[in-house]
């Protein structure tokens, strides 16, 4: 299955020296994946537990009008209640009663704490313990936290599935667990690429709805399709689930080293799966082809963000001709990014964490061609006069498997582009 990319490293990243620093931190909060987690799960509602700041990030990130009944919202925070002289938790009760009153439609509320309510200690499992009491079985109360003090912005949904985890059902079927949100239409076409190699039943966790949940037990195997689920991860080996390592579904390479540690795990045969994947792996080869021209020979230099770091390292320098320069990550997880890391050519600096002063001198020092890292950052690296790409946007657009993988292409050379345009003597064709 190996035949048409170039071959593993002798020498791959997993054991190379880490880089760990523990200072400043440039990141988004968790709360971010509220944004994408509110459309996936058609009958949940987040309830952010936070201050006036949490609903602005919410509501202009979302960009919903609050007129169109979105399915998240914010319990404020008042200064009476961090001061401590009002009861957060009769509030909470309250404000959680009014709002199940007014929507029915809600089966399952999240409640999320935020930087606020965990500086004053609001303890939102006794309140989700108290409020599903209450409401049950209509309505299954969870929390986690989305706070930005100890979080990168991808742990947030990371939080949410591993809550999920300890209250799914038991069961002794054997069956696949596809872990990780991706978009509606993403996840189809993975489901068709499992169902034309004959495995099933697959499930998917986060299940569209409440009645579509999945039971978990010794019998489950899980594939994960983000790198960012270490926690959800956990939670699903305490239920005695157990993990496929494999690379993740970016690019032709990831998607069908991916696939190939399924079919494996079921008996898929070697003909079966090369007549399953043939033409989509034809048609993503054809599409990396043609987005990647800008990005064969650059440089790349990747600040800890979103969590895909070295999946999309992997994917850059072994299927569209990038070298690394530093790959950045807030956390790595030997279990979950090993496989990637495997792949990954020695020679790029392996970071984790940040200390984002030290970390801008070694890219200044570099001046790497493109540059991935977090809004905060991109504005005054361009204004350097540095390439950058937004990581957020990564986890925003579809990216996964064979059909997004010219897109994610794309998505990195759009800069070098824009680049060329300015400045025609990079030498970039302009689109
Ligand atoms: S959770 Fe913390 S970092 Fe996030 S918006 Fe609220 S106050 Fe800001």
């Amino acid at each position: 299955m190996t035949d048409q990319f170039t071959p593993p490293p002798a020498l791959g990243c997993r054991t190379s020296p880490v880089l760990k620093q523990r200072g400043q931190r440039e990141v988004f909060c968790g709360l971010t994946g509220i944004i994408w987690l509110h459309r996936k799960i058609q009958d949940a509602f987040f309830l952010v537990v936070g201050s006036r700041t949490c609903a602005h990030l919410l509501q202009s990130a979302a960009g919903v009008m609050i007129f169109a009944e979105p399915r998240f919202g914010t319990a404020i925070l008042e200064e009476s209640d961090l001061a401590g002289l009002n009861d957060a938790h009769a509030e909470l009760d309250r404000t959680v009663n009014e709002l199940l009153a007014r929507r029915p439609d809600i089966r399952q509320l999240f409640l999320v704490g935020s930087c606020p309510s965990e500086v004053i200690k609001l303890d939102l499992s006794r309140a989700a313990e108290r409020l599903t009491q209450q409401f049950a079985p209509k309505v299954r109360v969870l929390e986690y936290s989305g706070s930005g003090i100890e979080t990168t912005f991808t742990q947030g949904e990371d939080a949410c599935l591993a809550a999920m985890v300890p209250v799914l059902p038991e069961t002794d079927a054997r069956e696949l667990l596809v872990v990780g949100a991706l978009p509606d239409v993403v996840e189809d076409q993975m489901l068709a690429l499992l169902d034309g190699l004959g495995i099933g039943p697959v499930r998917v966790l986060p299940a569209r709805s409440v009645d579509a949940e999945m039971g978990v037990g010794k019998n489950t195997v899980y594939a994960l399709t983000q790198p960012f689920l270490t926690e959800t991860h956990a939670a699903l080996e305490r239920r005695g689930a157990r993990h496929l390592p494999a690379p993740f579904p970016f690019g032709d390479e990831g998607t069908t080293a991916w696939l190939a540690a399924i079919a494996r795990e079921f008996g898929v045969s070697d003909e079966k799966f090369a007549e399953v994947t043939e033409a989509p792996r034809r048609r993503a080869r054809a599409a990396i082809a043609q987005a990647s021209e800008p990005l064969n020979g650059k440089s790349v230099f990747f600040f800890p963000d979103s969590q895909l770091e070295v999946p999309l390292a992997r994917f850059l320098t072994r299927e569209c001709g990038m070298s690394a320069v530093e790959v950045g990550m807030p956390y790595i997880h030997d279990a979950v990014h090993g496989p990637d890391l495997d792949l990954l050519p020695a020679g790029p600096q392996i970071s984790e964490g940040q200390d984002v002063d030290i970390q801008l001198d070694r890219c200044r020092a570099a001046r790497p061609d493109l540059t991935v890292c977090g809004l905060g950052l991109a504005n005054p690296l361009e204004a350097e006069g540095l390439s950058t790409k937004w990581a957020i946007e990564l986890v925003f657009t579809p990216v996964h498997f064979y059909e997004q993988a010219g897109d994610l292409a794309s998505l990195f050379a759009r800069p070098l582009r824009r680049k060329s345009i300015l400045t025609p003597s990079t030498g970039v064709a302009a689109e």
